[in-house]
């Protein structure tokens, strides 16, 4: 059906009359794409419990990949472009009178994240089912994803996400999968046949009903699965004696709990403490997904020393660290295993990827309410400390010292690194420059007791949908270049690198650029009523707003080139569009000041008739991913300029290379890696290295009003902040940036390295007037960027740390 257009027409139409009572007429965009993605859902339905069945016949060892977050955005053109139908599809609604990507546009984003970390997940589980490897997600179906973003006066206002107002067409509920989840209670100790047995009593039971998603592979591979809970009540209103007096409002009140727990994503940062809807909704995650797990283990009647041979739990980041204890209580309290035994298999089957340094970032929970909402997991944390604690004072008699970094309950909290570490067999950072820093500065403790358990896993993003989805026509020409192996075989781009002078490609190469950026100023038009110039530059920075991430450099840098325009008219510049979209965590008043600055100069600017035909800014709200498939084609230069030593990977930072921008960054994270693929000619770096970085913390020879003293540029930008002129205000508008920068001496260097940020984007104005070069050093980045599929990352995990092997290789050249 979907390999013929005429019979994916009748097939189409059909459904439309039969479940919709529509003609095609009569249809919206919207009953087509509800229709549409039944259809495909329903297509692919013997395929995947095909193989499900396959798995177990097989007793294939499974990974699971459990992930507070999963920042999937849309599924409909990325399922047709794995399954390939996207040419009949489109053909065939053309034939209608349908746009394709018109009904994309009708898909709600899964905005299950909220950023990288989440947006990582969701690349993994396309690589593990487009590479054949028996590898599933596990997490939350929160009903409001990440909050959804408005400006309004410069502002940003959050708006609840409301993705599942309509049927959301790829998740099935499986409601006879569900599974008890339990909370609070106290624990009863007895002794039973010579055995201590732990019993939780007066506990609160919830449902957890999982809704799963197909995860479907590129080519002919199989298709996995994306597992998501929901909780729900599980008190039955019949059998509650409602009579009496006030249970009903106990009913309500229960209830609301229990809806909250899968109700919404936190947003990074919100400050976690005292959020025990937030610790509740980890170990539901943990404790649903484990059993499920084990549900399917047990299936293979094997005895549980066999787990870590048939089973491999990755946690992303520590969010899913009670999986830990939680498989221990499951294996010593339900299982009857001794805590020995347990504890090797759980140390067996669980592998942890740390995502940070930053230490406000590390997650800490207070004792307190670790042990009243889970006693009984509690108790276990403390046993796995004790143990810990112990062995290392039997290995090092002085060892108090060691003793008090690394213990994982201390000063009456619990550390979920520390627990994450010392509960598993691997430890990844996501970029090398990112576990030397582990290995050498944060964790170093645990790396000295531990070596064997580091490595490093550099991340990496789907090709599929960020370049052969994203960017259509860009495939297209590397495929006349190259052949189209690549798209198995994302390495391959590399042999775009002979053609970097080709003066043919060269051209094609700088035309798409053109139209994808008049697509975006399109776009920009329709939303903002603004006009950009597909001639200037395009220069973006997306990602959420951070004060590591440093878009308050971008925008000083910005203010200073408009106050040297105004300077000198006159002067013929390379016209530049500065493109920003970004989200700021509701409480981080910082960031969301920053987000107002970029809007009042970006009003400021726009409208200036001397500045406007040299310099635009433009501000693009709620940043997710589809609106970052639109925007990455059409950059030409990509803003990785994070303090060195602070962004662990990036992420972002692949995209745009693989779309063909040129990076200004520092030597951070997998710009690193780039970096050393690149060299010099092929990427802009500056400022500060990770070292310089950290020496200067040490030393405390950074002194930002030194810098703001001296440098003309950079005091009259800073008093800009809060004096009246071009950009400000009402009064004090933007006394936080100014204060975080003089009195809180520039945390993040933003001073420290604005003189060399200018230069260099100096020297990218030189460079861009040089058609030909700009575009040999784009067909290099692009040929470079096969290196950075999570094809790669994902095998390199297969290999190194889960042991498993591609499931139906014959499949997969
Ligand atoms: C890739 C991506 C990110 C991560 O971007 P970084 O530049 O690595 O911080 C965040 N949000 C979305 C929507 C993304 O697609």
């Amino acid at each position: 059906m979907f390999n013929n257009k005429e019979l994916f027409k009748s097939a189409f139409k059909e459904q439309l009359v039969s479940r919709l009572g529509k003609d095609i007429e009569e249809a919206t965009a919207g009953d087509i794409y509800k229709i549409l993605g039944t259809l495909i859902r329903e297509f692919i339905g013997r395929e995947w419990a095909e193989t499900n069945r396959s798995y177990m016949d097989q007793q294939e060892k499974q990974v699971y990949y459990f992930s507070m977050e999963f920042l999937i955005g849309r599924l409909l053109g990325n399922n047709l472009l794995n399954l390939g139908m996207l040419r009949t599809v489109r053909e065939g609604l053309a034939d209608l009178g349908w746009n394709l990507e018109e009904i994309e546009e009708q898909e709600p984003d899964a905005g299950l994240g909220n950023g990288g970390l989440g947006r990582l997940a969701a690349c993994f589980l396309d690589s593990l089912a487009s590479l054949g490897y028996a590898g599933h997600g596990c997490g939350i179906r929160y009903r409001f994803g990440l909050f959804e973003q408005k400006i309004i006066d410069g502002h940003q206002v959050e708006l609840p996400d409301d993705w599942l107002q309509k049927s959301n067409v790829w998740e099935e509920r499986r409601a006879d999968k569900r599974v008890e989840v339990r909370f609070w209670g106290q624990v009863e100790v007895a002794e039973k046949d010579g055995k201590t047995q732990f019993n939780t009593v007066n506990y609160e039971k919830v449902w957890a009903v999982p809704y799963d998603v197909p995860v479907i592979g590129y080519g002919d591979s199989q298709v996995n699965t994306l597992r998501l809970w929901s909780a729900e009540s599980a008190m039955d209103p019949a059998r509650m004696g409602l009579e009496v007096q006030n249970s009903y409002y106990k009913f309500l009140e229960y209830n609301r709990s229990v809806e909250s727990i899968s109700e919404f994503l936190y947003p990074d940062d919100s400050g976690y403490e005292g959020k025990i809807l937030r610790l509740k909704q980890q170990y539901f995650l943990c404790s649903a997904g484990l059993q499920s797990v084990l549900r399917t283990f047990d299936k293979l009647e094997l005895p549980y020393s066999e787990l870590p041979n048939k089973v491999a739990i990755h946690i992303n980041d520590t969010h899913p660290t009670l999986v830990i204890p939680e498989l221990m209580r499951i294996l010593v309290d339900d299982k009857g295993l001794g805590w020995d035994e347990a504890w090797d298999i759980t140390t067996q089957t669980v592998s942890y990827t740390n995502h940070t340094l930053l230490s406000e970032a590390l997650e800490k929970w207070p004792v307190n309410m670790v042990r009243e909402l889970l006693p009984r997991v509690y108790m276990i944390i403390e046993e796995i400390n004790k143990r810990f604690c112990g062995m290392l004072l039997d290995r090092f008699p002085d060892g108090q010292d060691l003793v008090s970094k690394v213990a994982i309950v201390e000063s009456d909290q619990v550390k979920m690194a520390h627990l994450a570490i010392v509960g598993s067999y691997s430890v990844n950072g996501v970029a090398e420059l990112h576990t030397e820093l582990l290995k050498t500065n944060v964790m170093k403790p645990f790396y000295d007791l531990f070596p064997d358990r580091f490595n490093n896993k550099t991340n990496g993003i789907t090709h599929r949908r960020w370049l052969i989805h994203a960017n259509p026509e860009l495939s297209n020409v590397i495929s006349e270049t190259i052949g189209t192996w690549w798209m198995k075989r994302p390495h391959q781009l590399l042999g775009l690198e002979t053609f970097k002078e080709d003066s043919a490609l060269r051209e094609k190469i700088m035309k798409i650029k053109r139209s994808n950026k008049l697509r975006l100023a399109e776009f920009i038009r329709q939303k903002q009523g603004v006009m950009v110039d597909p001639d200037s530059i395009f220069d973006v920075q997306v990602k959420r707003l951070h004060a590591y991430k440093r878009q308050l450099m971008n925008i000083l840098h910005v203010m200073y080139l408009y106050n040297d325009i105004k300077d000198h008219p006159s002067v013929d510049r390379v016209p530049r569009t500065f493109i920003f979209a970004a989200k700021a965590a509701p409480g981080y008043y910082l960031a969301k000041s920053i987000i107002k600055l970029i809007n009042v100069v970006a009003n400021t600017v726009n409208k200036d008739p001397q500045v406007n035909s040299k310099l635009k800014v433009l501000f693009l709200e709620n940043y997710s991913v589809s609106l970052a498939e639109k925007i990455i084609p059409a950059a030409d230069v990509s803003e990785q300029i994070s303090t060195a030593g602070k962004e662990a990977s990036g992420t972002g930072n692949m995209k745009f290379m693989m779309n063909g921008a040129l990076t200004i960054g520092t030597l951070d994270g997998a710009n690193v890696e780039m970096h050393q693929m690149l060299g010099d000619d092929n990427m802009f770096l500056f400022g500060l290295t990770s070292e310089e970085v950290l020496n200067y913390y040490k030393n405390g020879e950074y002194i930002a009003k030194d810098v703001y003293q001296k440098d003309p540029r950079i005091k009259r930008v800073m008093d800009q902040l809060v004096s009246p002129g071009p950009f400000c205000c009402h009064e004090r508008e933007f006394n936080l940036i100014y204060q975080s920068i003089l009195e809180h001496n520039d945390e993040f260097f933003v001073l420290k390295d604005f003189d060399s940020y200018a230069n260099t984007h100096d020297t990218i104005d030189q460079v861009y007037l040089n058609t030909p070069e700009w575009a040999t050093k784009t067909i290099v980045n692009i040929a470079h960027a096969g290196h950075f599929s999570s094809d790669c990352t994902i095998n390199r995990y297969a290999a190194n740390i889960w042991d498993i092997r591609p499931v139906r290789p014959s499949l997969h050249v």
